[in-house]
């Protein structure tokens, strides 16, 4: 039997706020849009966060409405949940190969009433919530997640039967299988983001195995509106901690970890972590341990400024090793520069490892996309053009490209569409002469 192929004039890699971004741009210019996302849910890293530098917004304020316009364009169609296996150029178009993963719910019968979670019986570790709290075995991502869909997790479902007997609309089919379709599109964006670096890497860090020491991703959930515990607790025994530190370059700089480069934002969402929690925990003690501070965009350094008037202290040392210390406490082992430098050991209730950023997608064996020596996709004019990859007709934009904030995330995502639209009208120009 065939396969089911949908015509676009472009296919976006990627429904974070660079792909989002890019696909409203073009589709407000009347292109027909596709958006691929492996996630359940578009908005990418930025509807995860607290609140974003360095205007201190609301993440969830400000994403959700284009996470809703891309939803609700008529130009612009989502397929969340989906794999893309293949994206290869052929007869002048781009031609991908998509599997849409079993959410054993039906996408078209489900009316996000979530009466199948509520009345599901098993509680797993909820990654939404950086693990501190529990969701269920079949569950709706989080409250604003875009399309409001439950997904049952085959792994951890009892096959009780309770979601399938309460659903109003029969959606839940725990025989769904996998369905492929192929896209073809006359264009194509990669906007696949970012991953953390991974914390099981840094050994001397306790390879992610000591308590209290969290990562920035999680530390962003503690601080969100809607986090875990409502306010900042610290996750081994609920305490609300005393002193708090952040360890820059976790991740990033570090040439043992196959990440020599720096990754743009680490300072700056350490500072507003911590300019956060002065309001959040006001009795706290706040430090930064760091190598430099680099504060590179418009109004960053009046923030860093402002962080230090606010009493967050800034330790300048290479914290060499991280070890548990007594009651929950996390002992730092580090060199300290200055005039009273030397080896010194520091202890706090809470450690955040501000963990640099790595490519979220390896194309290897998907498609034949170059790749830079830091695994971001390659951009061959990064100076004149910096969103032509060496495809012809494929742009990348955002963090897919290397690491940035989300507004030079927005700026790319804003030039990636103009050159999508100038090569999609060049290709009707083409037609149009030809005829
Ligand atoms: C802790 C932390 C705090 C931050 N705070 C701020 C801040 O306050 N202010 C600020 O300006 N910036 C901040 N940033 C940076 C910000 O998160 C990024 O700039 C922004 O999220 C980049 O968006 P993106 O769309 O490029 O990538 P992402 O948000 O990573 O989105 C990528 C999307 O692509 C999808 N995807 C990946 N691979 C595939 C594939 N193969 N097929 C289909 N889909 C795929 C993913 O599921 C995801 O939805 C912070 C970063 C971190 C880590």
């Amino acid at each position: 039997m065939s396969m089911r192929t949908l015509k676009f004039d472009t296919l976006v890699v990627g429904g974070g706020i660079a792909g989002l971004q890019t696909a409203l741009d073009l589709a407000d210019q009347d292109f027909k849009v596709a958006i691929v996302d492996k996630d359940a849910t578009i908005g990418g890293k930025m509807i995860r966060l607290s609140k974003v530098f360095p205007t201190l917004d609301c993440a969830s304020c400000i994403t959700t409405p284009k996470m809703a316009a891309a939803a609700h364009h008529p130009n612009v169609t989502l397929f969340t949940y989906c794999e893309l296996n293949t994206l290869k150029r052929e007869g002048g178009r781009i031609q991908a190969g998509i599997t849409r993963k079993p959410r054993y719910v039906d996408e078209v019968k489900c009316i996000g009433c979530r009466q199948c979670e509520y009345n599901c019986p098993v509680y797993v570790p909820d990654e939404e919530q950086g693990g501190f709290a529990a969701r269920k075995a079949i569950y709706i991502p989080f409250s604003n997640a875009i399309p409001q869909i439950a997904l049952l997790d085959a792994e951890n479902c009892t096959l009780c039967g309770k979601c399938a007997k309460v659903c109003p609309t029969q959606a839940v089919d725990y025989f769904q299988e996998p369905e492929h379709f192929a896209i073809e599109a006359k264009t194509a964006v990669l906007c696949t983001g970012f991953e953390l670096t991974p914390l099981a890497d840094k050994v001397q860090y306790g390879a992610g195995k000591i308590p209290n020491v969290i990562s920035a991703l999680q530390m962003e959930r503690l601080l969100a509106p809607h986090g875990p515990y409502n306010r900042v607790l610290r996750p081994s025994d609920g305490m609300e901690p005393d002193s708090i530190a952040f360890i820059q370059c976790a991740g990033s700089r570090d040439k043992s970890m196959g990440v020599p480069y720096c990754s743009r934002v680490c300072c700056m969402y350490a500072i507003k972590q911590a300019m956060l929690l002065s309001g959040a925990v006001p009795l706290a003690d706040i430090s930064i341990y760091y190598m430099d501070i680099r504060t590179f965009g418009k109004g960053y350094e009046q923030f860093f400024q402002n962080s230090k008037a606010m009493g967050v202290e800034f330790i300048k040392g290479k914290v060499a090793s991280i070890d548990p210390g007594e009651n929950g406490t996390v002992k730092l082992h580090y060199e300290a520069q200055g005039e009273d430098g030397g080896v010194k050991v520091a202890e706090h209730d809470l450690v955040v490892l501000s963990l640099g950023m790595v490519a979220g997608w390896n194309p290897e064996g998907v498609c034949a996309v170059s790749l830079g020596d830091d695994h971001f996709i390659k951009t061959v004019k990064p100076k004149t053009a910096p969103t032509l990859t060496d495809m012809e007709g494929v742009f990348t934009a955002g963090v897919a490209a290397g690491p940035k904030d989300i507004v030079d995330t927005i700026v790319e995502a804003g030039s990636a569409a103009m050159e999508a639209s100038n090569y999609l009208i060049s290709l009707e120009r083409t037609s149009k002469a030809a005829a």
